[in-house]
């Protein structure tokens, strides 16, 4: 059990508590009654208000898709060549709502409930409740747009069930869901940019924010293909750009994703929150060697029909069809019966770990645990399983050579989404007036764990359903003055992002950029991943910052700044990567307790379960900026002290218990 919080040594504290704004009354009442209180934008005074939305993957393109359709003159920016190209293409399993078409007992509350306690009580919520609430809408959005969700014989949309709960809520396209409800926003995106309400910016990189009087007021821009760098000035700027797993290096997110604009936003004076809340899905295919880099994700989706187990002794290296049934552990079914494979992600990740480290797990280097299909192929027939999962085995024979249908699949947890982000109050607006942040960017729905098929549901209800209401609110109850990019932050800011080029391409040093990115992560995977304790995150807050000074010593960045150059692209964003981490691990050994995605070893049950401590620890830690609010990266010594600042967590309807999936 842990003890009293440790003497802030690498952090400082704000006696001011955080404030998330959430409106007070019955946590049922508050959407809707909050929507009536906020002011409105007049139809005909939208279109003189440009909105700046970075991102175009499900967050982004909704919301600029929706705010387009309300009238608003909105400006999109990617960083690829296209906005279908988001990483939301790559979501596999699914998204969840409260439709209770299964009549299996679901509702808006049991949404709620399943999403507070799966986030382990480190939400706010009422805006978890929000989302139970939103979530039934966007099945018909989508389903307007024409997405085509799976259907059963009489024509209903179909449901699978996902970890952490015990109904089936799950909508899902086959395992392309994520390409699919894209391909929906994209359509209604591609329709506003046909109008002319929406311009979009593909292969735009936002490198910098700009505040004006204290206000988002806009932000700079590298053209990635002729390297013009370029202010835009705008009423507010929305960030919905994605999450920052690769800090990690190896990890289930596209090779893109990085952290760079919430990083320089939070270098501006955002505030970023949770952000050791890193989840850790359970069904990856296991690392096949030192130079990979990249993993892929296996659906969560497949711990439906297919059984975890590992082989009872330690060291037996037979063939799984060589292991008969009484020389099996089905570690997940045995100790959690009532949640069985279908526990929530962090529980399945860890107990896989706890089964590898006693050395019954199989593969090479044993860190993998079977997923086992046959019980499902002999009960519904090779068919079905190919229908519901089709894609996905013969991606996994692909990667392996081995074929699912005839072996089980080995898995292991990797590095999947981040919890934490952005610091947003109840209307998805960060400490800095005007800067709302959507989608996997910010902090907001999921506590020290998402469940399954919920990051989609977030990002659509942000997008579609939030932003709409609380972007007009703010814009009326602030009606911005005019700025233009002729206002000296905007030069300053411009000056900033091409001096970091022309250093990043100066150094002309020894190794890649790539060489640091996998050192940095291997480093962060070792003492801040799948459990954490304090003498490793010392040592690691120790020896960051000599990684980050050689990077600005020695790395080799080829070509030029006026061309497509991707390896410029990739230093940027791993200077960012690297400060991020320190922050990261700052966070992740002031949090001495264990939840959800975060394992403090010092904090556990005597049956080796995360053990909160909500005497201490029941608040979101949102960190501040410890040094001036320039964006020049720290290229020696230690990053400026962060400043701690609390928004206590009040539990008011899901009353705080020690998590049971038993
Ligand atoms: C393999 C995989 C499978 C998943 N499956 C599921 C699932 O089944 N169900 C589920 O609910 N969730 C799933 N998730 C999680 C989910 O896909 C993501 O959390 C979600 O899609 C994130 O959406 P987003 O709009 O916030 O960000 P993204 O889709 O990552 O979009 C980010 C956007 O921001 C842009 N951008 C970023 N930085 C900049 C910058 N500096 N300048 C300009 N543009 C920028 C990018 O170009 C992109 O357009 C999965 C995740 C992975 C990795």
């Amino acid at each position: 059990m842990s003890t009293a919080p440790q003497t802030a040594r690498r952090w400082a504290e704000s006696p001011v508590p955080l404030d998330g704004n959430v409106p007070a009354g019955p946590v049922a009442d508050l959407w809707d009654r909050h929507k009536f209180d906020m002011k409105l934008v007049n139809p005909s005074n939208r279109r003189r208000h440009h909105v700046i939305v970075v991102g175009s993957g499900l967050a982004g393109a909704s919301a600029a898709a929706t705010l387009g359709e309300l009238g608003y003159s909105v400006s999109c920016f990617c960083y690829q060549d296209s906005p279908r190209r988001a990483h939301s293409i790559a979501a596999q399993g699914g998204i969840n709502a409260a439709k209770n078409y299964r009549n299996d007992g679901d509702s808006v509350y049991r949404l709620f409930y399943d999403t507070v306690k799966g986030g382990d009580y480190r939400s706010r919520e009422a805006n978890v409740y929000r989302l139970a609430q939103e979530s039934v809408n966007i099945i018909d959005q989508c389903v307007a747009q024409g997405v085509p969700f799976a259907r059963e014989y009489g024509g209903l949309l179909d449901n699978r069930s996902f970890g952490g709960a015990q109904v089936s809520r799950t909508f899902y396209a086959r395992g392309q869901t994520g390409q699919q409800l894209l391909l929906g926003a994209y359509q209604a995106l591609a329709r506003q940019i046909g109008l002319g309400q929406v311009k979009m910016y593909p292969r735009h990189e936002m490198l910098d924010l700009v505040l004006v009087d204290g206000q988002a007021r806009g932000i700079v821009t590298r053209n990635l293909v002729t390297g013009e760098v370029k202010s835009w000035a705008a009423d507010a700027v929305l960030l919905c750009t994605g999450g920052y797993g690769n800090v990690f290096y190896l990890s289930t997110n596209a090779k893109g994703c990085n952290t760079t604009a919430i990083w320089r936003a939070h270098r501006r004076g955002a505030l970023l929150a949770n952000p050791c809340y890193t989840q850790i899905h359970p069904t990856c295919i296991p690392v096949a060697g030192d130079y990979q880099s990249k993993l892929t994700l296996m659906s969560e989706s497949l711990r439906n029909d297919g059984r975890i187990w590992v082989p009872t002794k330690a060291g037996d290296t037979r063939s799984p069809s060589q292991i008969p049934e009484a020389e099996r552990d089905y570690y997940l079914e045995r100790k959690y019966p009532s949640f069985g494979n279908l526990v929530p992600r962090d529980i399945a990740s860890r107990n896989a770990k706890e089964v590898c480290d006693e050395g019954r797990g199989v593969g090479p280097g044993g860190r993998g645990v079977y997923l086992d299909f046959a019980d499902s192929i002999n009960r519904l027939g090779e068919d079905t399983i190919r229908e519901r999962y089709g894609n996905l085995f013969d991606m996994y024979e692909r990667i392996t050579g081995e074929d699912p249908y005839e072996v089980p699949m080995r898995i292991y947890p990797a590095i999947h989404y981040t919890m934490g982000g952005l610091w947003v109050d109840y209307d998805l607006m960060s400490n800095i007036p005007g800067l709302f942040v959507l989608g996997e960017a910010n902090f907001s729905d999921h506590g020290a764990n998402r469940l399954g098929a919920s990051a989609l549901m977030q990002g659509l209800a942000d997008g579609y359903f939030v932003i709409p209401y609380t972007l007009a609110n703010h814009l009326a109850s602030v009606k911005p003055p005019r700025v233009s990019v002729e206002d000296p932050a905007f030069a300053a800011a411009e000056a900033a992002v091409a001096e970091r080029t022309r250093r990043l391409l100066s150094i002309n040093g020894s190794r890649t950029v790539d060489e640091f990115h996998r050192e940095v992560g291997l480093m962060m995977w070792e003492h801040c991943g799948m459990a954490r304790n304090e003498a490793g995150l010392e040592k690691l807050l120790d020896e960051l910052p000599s990684v980050r000074e050689e990077f600005w010593r020695d790395v080799k960045v080829a070509g030029s700044g006026e061309e497509l150059n991707q390896s410029l692209e990739k230093a940027g964003r791993v200077a960012d990567f690297m400060e991020l981490a320190e922050l990261l691990a700052t966070d992740a050994l002031h949090r001495r307790e264990s939840c959800g995605g975060h394992f403090r070893e010092e904090s556990q049950t005597p049956e080796g379960e995360a053990l909160r401590d909500d005497d201490h620890y029941a608040y979101v830690g949102a960190w501040g900026w410890g040094g001036d609010l320039t964006s020049e990266p720290v290229t020696s010594g230690p990053l400026p002290t962060p400043v701690l600042h609390k928004e206590r967590l009040e539990f008011e309807n899901v009353h705080l218990s020690q998590r049971s999936y038993k």
